[in-house]
């Protein structure tokens, strides 16, 4: 049986009181932004917490040039095959949407299958994503070198968390006491991945009593004063991850910089293709330099996705900007801070 949401607000009420101050903590993954809004979490909590969404949808932290380049492949007769989710993030001068040689897939086996029933053709895979995807963007370079697919590479924007959560944490404009860390990418990295974080750290999964008992938890390691990560989630996810996955990924990839939406180029922020594999490396291939990319006019994602500033705080949020009509990549996503916030009517405190 469920404990009632009466529960749930006692115990906060009774952990925020204790700590006596108002603290700011950060969910860090898409799936949290979404589930908080879909659920009404933020109305449940203490006046002195504040929830705020960071940089955990994919889709939004993709830098523009990501968009710029997919779209140069396009032009140059590549068939280019994206998630739908890829179509409509805005680029420096647009997007995807209506381009020549499109082709949206469901998995990355669909764009490899293409390409070997293809040999005249070029195909890439445009492909973004933390460490889960990761896993399926190395599994799928194996097999692309398994099958001698010389006419498929992988355009990638793949991003490694850790690096921007240690910037979080540092940054004292957002100013956070906590996280509330992705269960998606713990599933692969573990708790190891977040270990020495320098703010406590709760490993959380998606139903709303769970995340409700991860904010409690969360609360109570910021009473007891010390930075340590919890997993909340110990049926996914385990102390060192999930170690196939990870020895794929350390096969295929490595870590270097990468340009994230909201917080410019982060030193080990990205997961780059390992020289091993530069024949699928579609950036070397085509000679794909990244240009100096801009954000549409007036967007203020890159604040969203830093916490700071809800997206209800953005002059654009439901007028200018909808998920009908949406100006910035947090609009456009299903898992974006925006969209969350747009579809379930959610007002900051
Ligand atoms: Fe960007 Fe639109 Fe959100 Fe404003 S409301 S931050 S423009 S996505």
């Amino acid at each position: 049986m469920e404990t009632p949401i009466s529960f749930w607000r006692e115990a906060l009420c009774a952990a925020a009181a204790r700590l006596g101050r108002s603290v700011r903590l950060m969910e860090v993954c898409g799936s949290h932004s979404f589930a908080a809004a879909k659920f009404g979490l933020r109305s449940l909590l203490p006046d002195s917490v504040r929830l705020l969404s960071g940089p955990g949808c994919p889709v939004c932290v993709s830098g523009p040039g990501f968009i710029d380049r997919a779209i140069a492949l396009c032009r140059r007769n590549v068939r280019v095959a994206v998630f739908g989710d890829l179509l409509r993030i805005p680029g420096s001068a647009g997007t995807l949407q209506g381009e020549a040689g499109l082709m949206v897939i469901y998995s990355p086996e669909e764009a490899l299958d293409y390409a070997v029933a293809h040999p005249d053709k070029e195909v890439v895979l445009a492909a973004v994503g933390f460490e889960p995807t990761l896993s399926a963007g190395a599994a799928i370079l194996e097999l692309a070198a398994e099958r001698n697919a010389a006419n498929f590479s992988l355009l990638c924007d793949f991003k490694r968390i850790r690096p921007v959560l240690d910037l979080l944490a540092a940054d004292s404009g957002t100013r956070l006491d906590g996280f509330l860390l992705p269960g998606h990418v713990a599933s692969v990295v573990g708790e190891a991945g977040f270990a020495g974080l320098a703010l406590p750290g709760v490993i959380s999964g998606f139903s709303a009593e769970n995340m409700l008992h991860s904010i409690l938890l969360l609360l109570q390691s910021i009473e007891q004063g010390g930075p340590a990560v919890i997993n909340n989630y110990p049926e996914v996810v385990e102390a060192s991850g999930n170690l196939a996955a990870l020895a794929m990924i350390e096969h295929c990839f490595e870590p270097g910089p990468s340009e994230w939406r909201g917080m410019g180029n982060v030193p080990g922020g990205g997961w780059l293709i390992r020289p091993e594999f530069a024949r699928f490396d579609a950036a070397k291939r085509f000679d794909l330099p990244l240009s100096a990319a801009r954000e549409p006019a007036g967007c203020r994602c890159g604040e969203v996705l830093r916490g700071a500033l809800a997206p209800d705080e953005c002059p654009l949020f439901g007028r200018g900007c909808t998920p009908a009509h949406p100006v910035g990549a947090c609009m456009v996503s299903g898992e974006g801070a925006c969209a969350a916030a747009y579809r379930y009517r959610e007002v900051a405190p």
